[in-house]
């Protein structure tokens, strides 16, 4: 007799989130940097580690405090030279990955009776952590052109009355970026009975005259930034997302985070990775150009683009989108099956690997037509 273990109700017949992991030349398909550390990064990166494996029978340090300070250090960089102020360690906060600061999030301003909003298409992982915090879920909608309707955003948190807003900014998965007056419109909106989240995973890649939402941060005190060190920092692989917040949301996230949930490696890894900013983060004009020259590339040809300040392109669409995914993963090129119906999206590459995107696209349709 199979065993069926008493899960919750609403999780039966779920399946676990993720895209497929496949094994093929060209991957393309979950938003990763495609270019790994130097030898000399990933030789700071193994003596931090071997430093911390000296004491790994004690606990790591709970409030992760250095990484706090090196993480502020980081932020100030969006927001000293244009602003003129610094980001605090105390205004600072991490997790295991942005997703891990999101669910936190989740847990202390969310939960039964309270609603999570967010608009759709979006990132599809928010539901998700709603689900499991128990928080009601309510998408409103975007634009065609996938910005967002603020009378419609305003209408909804009106009628909702949330008490988290996820934001991403760009989005994903269409790449789109909110100007600044439409966070301030919803954080006014929202006002002290919830937080907006302005959800910067992909916040480096922006292209030049989009601010980013930490310039808002003194004007909003339920105003909160996400960040991940796992794109244009080119560290999926080592786990670590960050936010920055007025230091009562920070405090407010310690009552629900689990203890020592940073561990040592993982706190040794970031400070090492950020004394290597510049070298991980030296990829993203390239990758800004790639990209740009994808979009043109996209539309050259007669597909529908989505403006993109991230470092992927929804493109489209497609009557059959999944024969073209298979048509190009049969090629050696995994792309992602995700958005709107007849959309699909592409992660950027090298300059190899985009062309290797491009001509296994160009044979694709050339066989469909
Ligand atoms: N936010 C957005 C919009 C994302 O696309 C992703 C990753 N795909 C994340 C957050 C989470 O990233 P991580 O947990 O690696 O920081």
């Amino acid at each position: 007799m199979t065993y069926t273990p008493p899960l919750r109700e609403e999780l039966r017949g779920l399946e676990p989130y993720g895209a497929p992991q496949l094994d093929v030349p060209v991957q393309l398909n979950v938003n990763e940097n495609p270019y790994g550390p130097s030898p000399a990064c990933v030789a700071d990166i193994a003596e931090a580690v071997a430093s911390a494996a000296g004491s790994l029978n004690r606990y790591p340090d709970r409030e992760f405090t250095e990484l706090r300070t090196a993480l502020a250090a980081y932020l100030s960089r969006d927001t000293e030279p244009t602003r003129g102020f610094a980001i605090t360690p105390d205004q600072v906060w991490a997790a295991n990955g942005s997703n891990e600061v999101m669910l936190q999030l989740l847990q202390a301003f969310g939960g039964p009776g309270r609603t999570a909003v967010s608009f759709a298409p979006t990132y599809s992982m928010y539901p998700e952590y709603a689900r499991d915090s128990m928080t009601a879920w309510v998408a409103g909608r975007r634009e065609t052109d996938f910005g967002l309707d603020l009378d419609h955003a305003r209408e909804l948190v009106e009628k909702e009355r949330p008490s988290v807003v996820l934001l991403p900014s760009p989005n994903n998965p269409t790449g789109t970026a909110l100007p600044p007056e439409a966070v301030t419109a919803l954080c006014e909106a929202v006002g002290d009975d919830g937080v907006v989240v302005v959800d910067e995973a992909y916040g480096e890649f922006r292209r030049a005259g989009t601010p980013s939402a930490l310039e808002l941060l003194p004007r909003h005190r339920n105003l909160v930034v996400s960040r991940t060190m796992s794109k244009a920092f080119a560290l999926a692989g080592a786990r670590l997302g960050y936010l920055a917040a007025a230091p009562e949301i920070c405090d407010a996230i310690r009552v629900v985070r689990l203890p020592y949930h940073l561990s040592a490696v993982t706190q040794a890894v970031a400070l090492a990775a950020l004394r290597h900013a510049p070298e991980l983060l030296g990829r993203v004009d390239e990758l800004r150009v790639e990209r740009d020259a994808t979009v043109a590339w996209l539309r050259e040809r007669g597909h529908q683009v989505a403006d993109s300040d991230a470092n992927f392109v929804l493109f489209g669409t497609f009557p059959d989108r999944h024969a073209v995914w298979q048509g190009l993963l049969d090629q050696g090129v995994l792309i992602r099956e995700v958005g709107p119906d007849g959309w699909l999206r592409v992660s950027i590459g090298t300059a190899g690997e985009m062309a290797a995107f491009r001509q296994a696209l160009t044979a694709v349709l050339a066989q469909e037509a």
